[in-house]
């Protein structure tokens, strides 16, 4: 029996609402309510292989500022979230850094690193 699932787009402001079908066998079966193939591949990677920026604060020490804003350099599979945050709660960012400084290489072995997204002065 095929199985609707629907996503909103961020591909653009439209935010086009975007079905996706699967067939009985669990294959794609098609797409509607999309404006463009955007939101085919969009939908498509968010149905087998969702990924997100983390964004988070870590504690600094040696600084006056208590905390600095880091995020990942790039998406990371969603499933790593929450390790990810587990990681970055013993994480101690120190100075000097600036934005784009590396805080934290390969995440989980994502290889994506966590970068500062801020400056850190001591
Ligand atoms: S499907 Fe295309 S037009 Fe619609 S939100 Fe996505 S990128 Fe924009």
């Amino acid at each position: 029996m095929a199985q609707k699932k629907t996503f909103i787009c961020i591909g653009c402001p439209l935010g086009c609402r975007v079905t996706l079908t699967i067939d009985g066998k669990g294959a794609v079966a098609g797409f509607a309510g999309n404006k463009c193939k955007e939101g085919e591949k969009y939908v498509l990677e968010e149905y087998t292989n969702p990924v997100r920026t983390l964004t988070a604060t870590v504690l600094t020490e040696g600084s006056s500022q208590p905390l600095l804003a880091v995020r990942t350099s790039r998406p990371i599979v969603k499933t790593k979230l929450a390790e990810g945050m587990a990681v970055l709660a013993k994480v101690r960012a120190r100075p000097p850094l600036k934005i784009g400084d590396v805080v934290v290489p390969n995440l989980l072995d994502t290889g994506a690193d966590i970068v500062a997204s801020g400056n850190l002065s001591s």
